[in-house]
């Protein structure tokens, strides 16, 4: 069975909630995920929003399942964190889950929770996921943070150091930059092929855009 096979009240209702998203992205603001993954990526959701496959939205929605249970049971959660690029004119969004509270240290740490079909083949967390909790807790002005994986028989937990926030803001204000000009030229970004593009919407239009652009290749991290 897979999940086409899903009672059609079912699938509607996965891309309903998906699709009721009460967040909307201000002009020259980027979410800090479309800087992690494929530039090309982000610029295509920037200028032609799509509907996501019944997979994707369900990969969602399963994340969305947890998140509204759990992320309520903590003071401080689902937080919008901004930066403001000094090199352009744009504005890094992102929302960490929640921040927990370590008696023995009295400090916070933020945390996001990430959920995946199997946490078997998850023996260190994704370098995407690493980079966004550094983000988050450098944002808050906090040193610590960590990532819950789930899938429905378990959990583990990545504890991360912010460390030398430096070359990550300068990655990501390199890439805001690239974007930038990207959108602003009205050129897509080159390719950035791995293991991303099996579940990307936009594989056809960027397909497409092969003549003018050059391959990166990405390195495989958890869904
Ligand atoms: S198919 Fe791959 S290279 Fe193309 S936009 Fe999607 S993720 Fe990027």
């Amino acid at each position: 069975m897979t999940l086409e096979d899903l009672p059609q009240e079912i699938k509607d209702h996965i891309m309903r909630t998906v699709g009721n998203d009460d967040y909307q992205e201000k002009p020259n603001t980027y979410s800090l995920t479309s800087l992690l993954y494929c530039l090309r990526k982000g610029y295509y959701r920037k200028t032609c929003p799509k509907l996501l496959s019944l997979e994707a939205a369900y990969n969602i929605y399963r994340g969305k399942l947890f998140d509204e249970k759990w992320s309520p049971l903590f003071r401080h959660n689902q937080v919008r964190c901004t930066y403001r690029c000094r090199s352009v004119p744009v504005t890094i969004s992102g929302k960490y889950d929640f921040l927990t509270y370590n008696t023995t240290t009295n400090t916070y740490i933020v945390t996001d929770l990430k959920t995946t079909k199997n946490l078997y083949y998850i023996n260190t967390p994704s370098p995407e996921y690493v980079k966004q909790v550094r983000f988050y807790a450098y944002l808050n002005s906090l040193s610590q943070a960590q990532l819950l994986y789930i899938d429905f028989g378990d959990a583990k937990k990545f504890q991360i150091e912010v460390g030398n926030i430096q070359p990550l803001l300068d990655e990501l204000e390199e890439k805001a930059q690239q974007l930038y000009i990207a959108l602003t030229s009205k050129t897509p970004p080159p390719k950035e092929t791995g293991w991303l593009c099996d579940y990307c919407e936009y594989q056809t239009m960027c397909n497409n855009n092969d003549s003018n652009s050059n391959t990166d290749t990405v390195t495989e991290a958890a869904v």
